[in-house]
């Protein structure tokens, strides 16, 4: 019998907001049929979601993770601040969801030095979501990434 070793490394637990949608939110019901507005990738109303019928696989993906913590946290508040302030958070939410550290030392193993286009697609996320995740790193995450990483690897937002 031949002896095969299997290396499960962190990045094998990805993130699968289909799979999330499917036992979390079995009453949610998600659209991907109508080509939406050129400012909306996707939105959410309620019980649903709509996700715009252009979008790559790695957009839908980061936008149904985004509708989904949308859903999860409820309307948003009134005014154009408590908006914007509320979209931080869902953004933050979402992209610590599709990008856990883990992921980040694996892609940047692979791309040391890599443009955003290539980490976003090692990562299996569009490029605004890599780039909020970058810019959204915390001191401890930074030191995370520095250590284990060995100081190899820089990135240019
Ligand atoms: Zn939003």
């Amino acid at each position: 019998m031949p002896f095969t070793f299997i290396v499960m490394s962190q990045t094998a637990i990805r993130w699968h907001p289909w799979r999330h949608l499917r036992d979390h939110h079995p009453e949610v019901v998600v659209s991907c049929q109508h080509e939406l507005h050129a400012t909306r990738m996707g939105f959410s109303r309620g019980r649903r979601i709509w996700l715009c019928s252009t979008l790559t696989q790695a957009e839908r993906r980061c936008t149904l993770t985004h509708e989904l913590v949308h859903v999860e946290r409820g309307p948003l508040p009134e005014g154009l601040v408590a908006v914007r302030r509320e979209e931080a958070i869902v953004n933050d939410i979402a992209t610590r969801r599709l990008i856990t550290i883990e992921q980040l030392v694996d892609a940047f193993r692979w791309h040391r030095h890599g443009s955003a286009e290539q980490l976003a697609e090692e990562l299996w996320v569009d490029v605004p979501t890599f780039t909020f995740r970058m810019n959204a790193l915390t001191p401890i995450e930074v030191a995370e990434l520095e250590n284990r990483l060995d100081g190899e690897w820089t990135y240019a937002c």
